[in-house]
């Protein structure tokens, strides 16, 4: 037991060492710093920098192309990040939006009630694991909170803190942001959300795009955007943000084909991260046993990150609850007109209130995924030197710069050669140019920030108008007319 524990311990560090090094990685090379740094930052908050930003872009078109381009029938949107305070009523998010926590008293921390005792499963031996997590969610459904502080109490968890099993009572915590709206006018209540989800956006708009798009079911929305949750657990990089972005679609169906499509966009979705170039060996499916109270069928795709597997995406049957809710609390009709025949009368079906299958999927989260696949660490000792280099082995489409153009010297005309290369170019993807350096110094740095392509300039490009490619990841090069440059990279960057 103690062997099996001390394997554990030994594997969480070098996972959370790796977590470590690419936290790092991120802010020496561009990619992500801590929001306000130079007032010691904020909690659970991040700036892209100049490079994350690429990545977190090119995330982002990857999912909108392949949601929208590829469907015919989805279609996207962009809503507006305040909404009407109702909105978030008719949703519950003002009721349930709330995780159990529980405080510890003598370190005052407080903790999510389900990641204090998953973090001690983890813990434990596989078969007491799985019983305890099970009576976990067996209390969470019944909303047992009394049972669940004594679960925490006769497995004597502890906190990290104090260790101390000193515990308050399980409370319920709301996750939404308040702010104020307008000028404060008297006895009016101005309270408004920042969102918690982007999905409402498109639940309140699904007549005007239904109508002005003429959709017919089944249809679905698309939209990316900020996202705000008071988290209280507020580590882990960008894990868990309290301002976070989300990608998600609605897929609006007739009732009773749910399990269908639900079914489908599972396969779908899967087979999106697994074009990504990621092993289906570091992901897998979990199944809710809890499920929220608008879904009828729940999972998450979860991936190994360096701190274990977690939930990446959501995908939710969320039937007719969100359109039934708005359509009681706004008075407006949320239903479809379906002038299909319905088999067994041979009339049009008429109107129904459709049902929903949610995929939703964190943006920041799928950057963390694309870097910890990407982050390599590669030992190049040869018997005669030590050598090693940290590489990010993005896919081509996914990298921040596709190509850097490097004159082996600063004369002689190579660097007129190299601009002319940049020209042709720039207009197709992001290039980058550099001259200062000896040129394995310049691989190197492109390795860090995971550009698939050098090419170097040389003497005997001007006599051959040939060049050197560089391969990131083997690190083979090979001569090629300059005029094929352009042409191999973009070949190499198509998505989808
Ligand atoms: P978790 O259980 O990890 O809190 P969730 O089940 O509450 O996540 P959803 O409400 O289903 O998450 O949101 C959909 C997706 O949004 C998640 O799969 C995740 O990728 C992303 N997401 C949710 N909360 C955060 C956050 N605080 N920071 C970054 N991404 C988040």
């Amino acid at each position: 037991m103690l062997y099996r524990f001390t394997n554990y311990l030994c594997a969480v560090m070098a996972n959370e060492n790796t977590l470590q090094n690419i936290i790092s990685h991120c802010k020496e090379y561009g990619f992500i710093f801590q929001s306000s740094e130079i007032y010691d930052g904020l909690s659970a908050v991040y700036d892209y920098g100049q490079y994350g930003a690429e990545l977190k872009k090119n995330i982002r078109d990857y999912w909108w192309k392949s949601m929208t381009q590829m469907h015919e029938n989805i279609v996207g949107i962009d809503a507006a990040i305040f909404m009407h305070p109702t909105v978030w009523k008719a949703s519950g998010h003002v009721d349930n939006f709330s995780d159990p926590m529980i405080d510890n008293k003598d370190s005052q921390k407080r903790y999510r009630v389900d990641h204090l005792i998953e973090g001690f499963a983890d813990t434990l031996e596989a078969d007491k694991k799985d019983a305890l997590l099970a009576q976990m969610d067996t209390l969470l459904a019944a909303n047992d909170f009394d049972g669940l502080k004594l679960l925490i109490e006769t497995n004597k968890m502890k906190c990290s803190i104090s260790g101390t099993c000193n515990w308050t009572d399980v409370r319920q915590f709301n996750l939404m942001f308040k702010t104020e709206f307008g000028a404060v006018a008297d006895g009016e209540d101005n309270t408004v959300y920042l969102r918690p989800e982007t999905a409402q956006g498109i639940f309140v708009n699904f007549l005007n795009v239904q109508k002005t798009g003429r959709m017919k079911i089944p249809f679905g929305i698309a939209q990316v955007g900020k996202a705000f949750r008071n988290e209280i657990v507020a580590r882990q990089f960008i894990f868990r943000m309290r301002e976070f972005e989300q990608m998600e679609m609605q897929y609006f169906i007739k009732p009773g084909t749910q399990k269908q499509w639900y079914d489908y966009w599972k396969e779908t979705r899967m087979k999106w991260h697994l074009s990504l170039g990621i092993p289906a060996s570091k992901y897998r499916f979990h199944d809710h046993v809890k499920l929220a109270h608008y879904a009828d069928a729940a999972c998450d795709i979860e991936f190994d990150f360096p701190i274990g597997f977690k939930e990446v995406e959501g995908i939710h049957s969320r039937t007719d609850f969100d359109l039934t809710q708005h359509s009681k609390f706004s008075g407006k009709k949320m239903q479809y007109f379906d002038n299909d025949l319905d088999e067994a009368t041979g009339k049009p079906i008429g109107n129904y209130i459709p049902y929903v299958i949610e995929t939703s999927i964190g943006l920041d989260r799928t950057v963390m995924m694309v870097l910890s696949e990407a982050y390599t660490l590669e030992d190049l000792s040869t018997p005669e030197k030590k050598d090693d280099r940290v590489v990010l082995k993005f896919p081509a489409m996914l990298a921040p710069i596709k190509l850097a153009v490097l004159p082996l010297l600063k004369k002689d005309g190579l660097p007129e050669i190299a601009r002319a290369l940049m020209t042709e170019c720039k207009p197709h993807f992001n290039c980058f140019y550099e001259e200062k350096d000896a040129i394995g110094k310049r691989y190197r740095r492109q390795d860090a920030i995971g550009t698939p392509f050098c090419v170097t300039i040389d003497h005997q490009t001007k006599e051959d108008q040939t060049v050197t490619i560089r391969y990131r990841d083997s690190m083979q090069q090979e001569r090629i007319p300059i005029a094929q440059v352009r042409a191999l990279v973009q070949s190499k960057i198509m998505g989808v």
